[in-house]
């Protein structure tokens, strides 16, 4: 009999990605299934960078490739850093990874021991949890609701840490409720985090040009923290890459060192001919996804607007990413047709059968009071998807 680790059996499947193969199941079946569960841009990768991935194999950019990236693509890198995010970082800080998932998995592996603390400000991405669990550290949730815009404080933090703690892990912009983290409340974060000197933070800026409140702010920018800060970005959401796998971090030295020896045992880094393409896109002005910019705009405005006429939904005006996270605890305790909805888990079941719509639980992301909508599609969907909810929520009582 096939007996499977117990590290393996404490591991949740991701609930984002559980949730859309669910829903690719439904589809196949022939229901009409509209899937706002996956945060995957519905855009392609703009031609300029699948025309870099064409010479690059051309070009014969199809060998193992140094394991931390190509040297000019860590170069790439660093110019990007300074341009967009005014931090100075040198080529041997930077390592390269089949996505941001794995940078962030890299550097929980390098720095977690059995027992450390992470904390980790909730609402929180799914994988963020488990990457820890595996290296046996102990996820320690610091909740934001609602009412603070989902956003911790420098005293909710300051509170948390103990002599533990090993590291602080949060997105900003934030997956699942879209907040953004300003340049003060960041400095907030990172007075608390200057005076604790064995605590790392990891700060998660894959969807910084999502952002639709103003400059993208990065907590590596304050110089009293520089030195123990992770910033985790990559291509994916931007830049529309999802299915090219990289991620990028601009860390200390030495856990660049340590995330570049876990990933020589692991992976060897990502594709040669990914490497060749994401230099064009990151050598591009950022300006050219304006327009990608204008288009979440307008389906955050829309979603928006269905959400707030809908009775019993609370949302907040996210100010980046893709998703909306409303919370939706007013249903529980309702029914329609001997359906009793007691929590967001039974209320995304709900709406799957009823609407068909397929959205996350909050729980996945820390907060069992909300549901996570992702608007990366087209406005049509988009209206369609919000009707049935309407529609389906209008049925409870
Ligand atoms: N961090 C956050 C907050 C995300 O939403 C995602 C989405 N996949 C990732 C990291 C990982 O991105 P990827 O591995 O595609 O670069
Ligand atoms: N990050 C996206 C999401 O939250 C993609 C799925 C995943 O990587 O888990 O939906």
């Amino acid at each position: 009999m096939i007996q499977l680790s117990d590290r393996l059996l404490a591991m949740e499947e991701s609930a984002t990605i559980a949730m859309s193969r669910k829903s690719r199941e439904l589809k196949a079946e022939g229901k009409d299934i509209i899937s706002l569960s996956l945060g995957e841009p519905d855009f392609h990768t703009p031609d300029f960078i699948k025309q870099a991935a064409v010479e690059a194999m051309e070009q014969n950019y199809t060998m193992y490739t140094p394991v931390p990236g190509y040297d000019d693509l860590r170069e790439a890198i660093c110019e990007k850093f300074e341009r967009d995010n005014g931090i100075h970082y040198t080529k041997d800080q930077i390592v390269v990874s089949t996505g941001a998932k794995q940078s962030i998995a890299n550097v929980v592996m390098s720095l977690v021991n059995p027992g450390d603390e992470v904390i980790i400000p909730g609402p929180y991405w799914v994988s963020y949890i488990e990457i820890v669990k595996v290296a046996e550290g102990i996820p320690v949730i610091v909740n934001a609701d609602i009412s603070a815009d989902f956003k911790v404080t420098g005293k909710q933090l300051e509170d948390a840490i103990t002599a533990k703690t090993k590291l602080i892990i949060f997105s900003t912009p934030c997956n699942p409720t879209g907040s953004v983290y300003s340049k003060d409340e960041l400095q907030g974060l990172a007075e608390v985090i200057a005076r604790h000197k064995n605590v790392v933070a990891l700060c998660d800026e894959i969807y910084e040009h999502i952002n639709f409140v103003g400059k993208h702010e990065s907590l590596a920018q304050f110089p009293e923290v520089y030195d123990r800060v992770v910033t985790v970005n990559g291509v994916s959401k931007a830049w529309a890459m999802t299915g090219w796998r990289l991620g990028y971090i601009g860390a200390p030295k030495e856990i660049a060192a340590a995330c570049s020896k876990v990933q020589g045992q692991f992976t060897s880094g990502t594709s040669s001919i990914t490497q060749r393409a994401t230099i064009a896109a990151l050598k591009k002005d950022p300006a050219f996804l304006k327009d990608m910019l204008a288009a979440f705009k307008n389906r955050r405005k829309l979603v928006l607007e269905a959400l707030q006429n809908m009775e019993g939904v609370h949302v907040n005006e996210p100010g980046g990413a893709f998703y909306f996270f409303p919370d939706v605890s007013s249903f529980f305790g309702k029914s329609y047709n001997g359906t009793v909805i007691h929590n967001a888990n039974d209320l995304t079941l709900y709406l799957l059968e009823e609407a068909l719509v397929a959205l996350v639980t909050g729980d996945a992301f820390g907060d069992p009071k909300c549901i996570r909508i992702s608007y990366a599609t087209d406005e049509a969907t988009l209206t369609k998807a919000m009707d049935r909810i309407a529609a389906a929520l209008n049925k409870l009582n």
